[in-house]
Parts: structure tokens; sequence; C-alpha cells
């Protein structure tokens, strides 16, 4: 990675051939195999499910919680992109960063349409604060952590900003309860953790809400997959799909980005146990 991203430096991944091409499998190394075996469905659905074609898919860049000079340099990583996704309420920083941080993005790019991602991070009157704040956004993605905070939240905004949930959508059984809570405007979904481009299309039909797809920070391959999603979808919403950009190397069939054999020993282990 070019910089810190979800805590990580680096990314691990297995790729394989099925029907349909190259497919990925890349839980977070933490994850327990229950939760694994839900990504090994997707990358099964990507292997040798239905074959889906990519059509054009408009992007968001990504901002994490960088300040100062940083932020043009990242900004500038994301040419011609006109929805901006910035991170705020990083741990060990504080909201006088965050409202920097989006006031300089409106400096450099006046014509953008903003977004915000707390990742569950704000309280709600924190959330509140910021949103009234900053003025207009295209949406605050998970300004707090729990479906019932954001039920909360949304109320008292009375419609003024947007609420998208995304860990809420993730973490819980049922991918409907946000929406049952009136919880969220817009939901954002990743492939991956939700057991594949074809589980997720289901669920985007059935929640009635507009959709962002978003990437679960996978190679180009499962990229692929998230495109396919977005593509299928239609729409000319900008998808979270452009963080690429945020690898130093993402060229992996060049073999200085093979695995060591013992992170691949580790990798058939873990295929082994959740292949079931
Ligand atoms: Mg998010």
């Amino acid at each position: 990675m070019r910089t810190k991203f979800r805590g990580l430096m680096h990314r691990e991944a297995l790729l394989f051939e099925g029907e349909n091409g190259w497919a990925e499998w890349s839980p977070f190394l933490e994850y327990e195999d229950d939760e694994a075996r839900i990504w090994l469905q997707a990358a099964i659905d990507q292997g040798f499910g239905p074959k889906r074609e990519v059509g054009e898919v408009k992007l968001n860049a990504t901002l994490p919680a960088v300040n100062g000079e940083q932020i043009a340099q990242v900004l500038a990583m994301f040419p011609g992109m006109d929805t901006i996704k910035i991170k705020v309420a990083e741990k060990g920083q504080t909201i006088e960063q965050d409202l920097d941080r989006i006031t300089t993005v409106r400096i450099l790019k006046p014509e953008a349409k903003l977004r915000l991602d707390a990742n569950g991070g704000y309280s709600v009157e924190q959330a509140l604060r910021v949103a009234e704040e900053v003025g207009e956004l295209d949406y605050f993605e998970q300004p707090c952590a729990t479906i019932g905070e954001l039920a909360e939240l949304r109320a008292r905004l009375h419609g003024a900003t947007r609420i998208a949930a995304d860990e809420s959508v993730r973490k819980v059984e049922d991918p409907m309860a946000v929406v049952y809570a009136g919880a969220a405007d817009v939901l954002v979904l990743k492939a991956q953790p939700l057991g594949g481009v074809t589980r997720a299309l289901e669920i985007a039909r059935e929640c009635g809400l507009p959709v962002t797809v978003s990437s679960a920070l996978e190679t180009p391959i499962g990229i692929h997959a998230g495109l396919t999603f977005a593509s299928a979808l239609g729409g000319t919403t900008a998808h979270g799909l452009g963080t690429l950009f945020f690898f130093e190397r993402a060229d992996i069939f060049n073999n200085e980005v093979l695995a060591s054999e013992e992170r691949r020993e580790w990798w058939l282990e873990r295929l082994k146990r959740c292949f079931i």
C-alpha cells in the first residue's frame, strides 16, 4: 500500500482460475473461518457463477484521514473524479482536523460532490455537528456505529443530509435490518462480504435504496467482480472501486508480488478449512 489503509500496509489474496476466468478470495487475515467462508462463496460465484459483463462505471476518489499537503497529493492520484469520499473520525484525530480536511477539499475541488465516511466513529451529537458545519454532502457514510444511532441521527437531520450504511449492512446477519429501521437513505455494498455478486444483487434489489458498490481492498481480480456488480446495477452514481490507486504494486501477474511459500501454505490451509 502507498499509505496505511484500514491499518494495513500490504494485502494478501488467494487467486484461482474458474470457468469464468480468474477469481479472488481475500478475507482479511484476522477473520475467523466462519466469515472467511462467506467470502469464499463470493470467490466461487465469481469463478463459477453467472458470467457477467462490465460496462462503464464511474468511480469516486477516496481521501484517507490525511492532513495538510498530503490532501492535494492524494487527490492528484484520482484525476477526473468528481465525487470524493473523505475519511473522518479517525482514531487519535479531532473533529477540527476533520473539518479542516473537508474545507481544504472544498477549496481544491469546489465542483466535486463530497461524501464523508466516519466508519461508525462519531456519536450522534458529533455527527450532527459535522453534518451541520460542512454544508451540502452527497451523503454521510456510517457516521455512527449502531443502527439505532443511525436511525436517530437520520430522524434529527430531517432529510438535510442523506445517511449511507456501510458496516451496518456488512456486520449484521440480516442486511435488510438497516432498511427496516429507517436508518439509511443509501446502502454501501461490497460483493465479497455478502457472499458474491449474485447475492449482493439480490440484496440491492430487495432493499429498494440507491446502492454504492465499494471494494474490500481487492486486487484487480476482485475489483473486476465489483465492476460487474456496479454495471448490473446501472445508474450514474460513482462507486468506491478506485482502490487500486492505494497499491504501490497491483500488477498481480508479476512474480515479484507472489507470496512466500510459507504464506501460500497458510492460505491453502485456510482454504481447506473453509471449503466445506
Ligand atoms: Mg465505509
